[in-house]
């Protein structure tokens, strides 16, 4: 597959190139390859976007990135602190589109779930995206842009030089439907010249894009996540609409070629718990035959109800039974914990209505984009 970057149609961004495309767009322009990797430094690690700042570099380049690659960052719109830390921030893109993106801090680990579209096409019937309708695809430079921005902003809140240790492209949009930006942004998020983040620390979400994951297959080893939610066509047809066009045994074929290329890995499964709907012993049962010889984890997401809705969540012991009966078949099943449920940061819970949201923010800790409101202080 090639990645898709527009040489000499400045102005260019560099944020989302990968090392390559970065190291060949530099040639283009007259310079040494290598210094793909002092701009990635710079950038990425440091932290920093000002081309001036970039002493190794000389200044007649300096000039010239500053005339033909501005760096262009999303930006804060409105910025979110939950009772448990949890972070989101509204997003704007392109001086219009808003997108979310949420941090989750836990003991050794902070996971920034960012967007990979405006918006989603996939019309998921429990997901709060999918009812604004699909807008378009990110860029790698606004896909990147959220892991710059989110480490840039969390580094001044004094979580630390490296805050964001895992990303999850589990925001808004379906990631493989915008597999030319989303590839090259992982890309960049796992070169150790950019944000040094290892294969099993970047997880990339389906709904299942069959045609899409053979591509993932191919072209990026990385960690793998399979929106579920029930394992019989006729229930997932109206959860998960995508398996009408790509229904169980095509998706559960494009997982097996996955486990082919990356022998040692495991899809994680992800299973939203709705009352009545897909939480009973039948449906575990189906969920056990399904995955029965893949090497699966699965994770059950107690559902987040949003204005609107009418699917429930789970009550807490059928969840527990659910775990249960799937762990006593041997497949590993844990329970996601829910996240920022008061600033509406959980799973499923991703849309980008400014007004709407700024009304709902009575218990929220709220702050505008002035980055010094959070004094430093050591989180882990
Ligand atoms: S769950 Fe994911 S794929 Fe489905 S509509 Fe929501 S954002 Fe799109």
């Amino acid at each position: 597959m090639t990645d898709v970057v527009e040489l000499n149609s400045p102005p260019v961004s560099l944020l989302g190139m990968n090392r390559r495309m970065l190291a060949d767009w530099l040639v283009s322009q007259g310079e040494k390859p290598f210094r793909a990797q002092q701009l990635m430094q710079w950038v990425h690690q440091r932290g920093v976007i000002d081309y001036a700042q970039m002493t190794d570099l000389s200044k007649v380049l300096r000039a010239k990135l500053a005339s033909l690659a501005p760096i262009r960052l999303p930006e804060v719109k409105v910025d979110q602190i939950a009772d448990d830390d949890t972070r989101k921030w509204l997003l704007e893109v392109d001086g219009g589109n808003a997108i979310e993106m949420v941090f989750i801090p836990d003991k050794n680990r902070g996971t920034l779930c960012i967007s990979s579209q405006v918006g989603c096409a996939l019309a998921c019937t429990f997901c709060m995206t999918a009812r604004q309708g699909f807008n378009r695809n990110l860029t790698s430079d606004e896909i990147v842009g959220q892991v710059w921005l989110a480490q840039h902003l969390l580094r001044l809140a004094g979580w630390g030089e490296k805050p964001v240790t895992n990303v999850v492209f589990m925001g808004m949009g379906e990631p493989l439907l915008n597999v030319n930006h989303v590839f090259p942004a992982a890309d960049v998020l796992m070169d150790d010249w950019g944000y040094g983040l290892s294969k099993n620390r970047v997880t990339i979400s389906t709904s299942g894009v069959t045609p899409a994951m053979d591509m993932l297959s191919e072209r990026l080893d990385v960690s793998l996540a399979v929106s579920l939610h029930a394992a019989n066509d006729t229930l997932r047809d109206v959860l998960v609409p995508i398996n009408q066009k790509y229904p169980l045994n095509e998706l559960m074929v494009a997982c097996r070629r996955y486990l082919q290329a990356y022998p040692k890995r495991h899809i994680m499964f992800e299973y939203v718990m709705l009352k009545g709907i897909n939480d009973s012993t039948k449906h575990a049962k189906e969920v056990i035959t399904l995955l029965q010889g893949l090497s699966a984890k699965v994770n059950l997401i107690p559902f987040n109800p949003f204005p609107g809705t009418d699917y429930q969540t789970s009550a807490w012991d059928v969840i527990l039974a659910f775990q249960n009966r799937l762990m006593a078949s041997g497949l590993q099943t844990n329970v996601r914990r829910t996240r920022g449920e008061d600033i509406d940061a959980a799973c499923g819970q991703l849309a980008g209505d400014v007004a709407d949201r700024t009304k709902r923010s009575a218990s929220i800790r709220q702050t505008t984009v002035k980055f010094d409101r959070h004094a430093p202080r050591d989180k882990r």
